[in-house]
């Protein structure tokens, strides 16, 4: 198990021979860590119009994301009495369990967590809405809901066999990477030490991916991206030239298969060049193969990091909540209500995927917005 321990510190992790430029990069960015510990806690958008409560008024938060502790920090400020309902065994969303240690120091998490707990926010873990409590125990506790549950249904790959082993989508394959930390298991099945890894996608999730294999000791590591780097938006800093050469990255390529043992074990992906055409009216371009760019590259373990398509199923049937036609959870006539009275939606389960700072003041905005539905209905 090489370089076993770099995996979950930043200092370490900058330390290591042959990082690639583009990791390094990744490394060194602490934006994340800054808005944490010097701004998302210290916004304060509630207007000076929204009458506070006594302290026995109970809203329920469902989700310990950013956007379930923007809802939790600005209800107890707005007096109410706030308790979280988390499924998962620690608090904090895909800050916990998502962003890797390297890029944002759990201690950082849970001190937040604790400032909430101090100012009197009760986190339920390991209980999930639907399973250990249902939405009916919710309504008769609570005089209001913040559903703040995420975006975190993967979005699958055709080609990916039902049976198949060595295969983990991005978010599972972080989730025991942190959980390794905390539980100090060397048994984690996702581990990339010594393996060929393949990683598909090249956004931010992805790059997370690559920098914990680089940091597992990954004997290989190749990110692909179907779009030229241009066209992903990650242009500044030189970053596209930077990358041009970088041979853990390669942008313009295609998964074409994916190949498999006999025992269903992942052993290779079969990929190929693309390049963007635009027809001659000016339509959006359109990826072509490029003929003779075929290639089978060896890979015992893919990670898939291919983005969300909405919130999981079950939230539509355990709430009863209308759909959009892109996934999320559908709005009432406000802003942050849903199509179920008392009952209110933030972060990436209503507006999609998006970053850590959009979620917060989600969850912000929506608490604000169900303190006036509260107050709105005692007149
Ligand atoms: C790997 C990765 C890295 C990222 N890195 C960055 C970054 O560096 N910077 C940035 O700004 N953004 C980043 N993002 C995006 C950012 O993390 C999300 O936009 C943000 O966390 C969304 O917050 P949220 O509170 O809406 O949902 P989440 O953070 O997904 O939290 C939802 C929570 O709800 C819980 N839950 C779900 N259903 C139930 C239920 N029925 N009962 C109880 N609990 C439930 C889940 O367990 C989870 O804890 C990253 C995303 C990923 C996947």
């Amino acid at each position: 198990m090489l370089r076993k321990q770099a995996v979950f510190d930043r200092e370490t992790f900058l330390t290591l021979p042959d990082l690639p430029s583009r990791l390094k990069l990744w490394g060194e960015d602490r934006e994340l860590e800054d808005f944490l510990v010097k701004k998302a806690f210290m916004i304060n958008p509630i207007p000076s119009s929204v009458a506070r409560a006594d302290g026995e008024v109970k809203i329920a938060v469902v989700g310990s994301g950013p956007a379930g502790l923007g809802s939790a920090d600005e209800l107890t400020r707005l007096g109410f009495k706030v308790t979280v309902f988390e499924r998962d065994d620690r608090p904090g969303g895909l800050l916990m369990y998502g962003v890797p240690n390297i890029k944002l120091p759990k201690n950082i998490v849970m001190q937040k967590i604790e400032a909430l707990q101090d100012a009197g926010v009760e986190f339920r873990l390991q209980t999930e809405i639907g399973k250990q409590v249902t939405f009916a125990d919710l309504q008769k506790e609570f005089a209001a809901i913040i559903v703040c549950v995420g975006s975190t249904s993967p979005r699958r790959l055709k080609m990916i066999r039902d049976d198949a082993k060595g295969v983990y989508y991005a978010k599972d394959f972080l989730t025991y990477v942190t959980k390794e930390m905390f539980e100090q298991n060397t048994s984690v099945p996702a581990d990339t030490a010594g393996k060929d890894v393949v990683i598909i996608g090249g956004g931010d999730t992805g790059i997370d991916c690559a920098a914990v294999a680089f940091a597992q000791g990954a004997r290989s590591i190749l990110q692909l991206e179907l779009r030229e780097c241009e066209m992903t938006g990650k242009t500044q800093d030189g970053f596209c030239e930077l990358v041009s050469s970088d041979p853990t990255l390669s942008y313009g390529t295609i998964l074409q298969d994916v190949l498999y043992d006999d025992n269903g074990f992942v052993k290779g992906v079969r990929i190929a060049k693309v390049e963007w055409i635009s027809s001659a009216s000016g339509s959006l371009p359109k990826p072509q193969l490029i003929e003779g760019s075929e290639s089978e590259i060896p890979a015992q373990l893919l990670l898939l990091a291919t983005g969300f398509t909405g919130p999981e199923p079950a939230v539509f049937s355990t709430f009863a909540f209308n759909k959009t036609p892109v996934g999320t959870i559908a709005k009432g006539s406000g802003y942050f209500d849903t199509s179920r009275a008392g009952v209110f939606a933030a972060g990436d389960a209503r507006r999609g995927q998006g970053v850590v700072e959009w979620a917060f003041a989600e969850g912000r905005n929506a608490a604000v917005e169900c303190a006036e539905y509260l107050h709105a209905l005692k007149k």
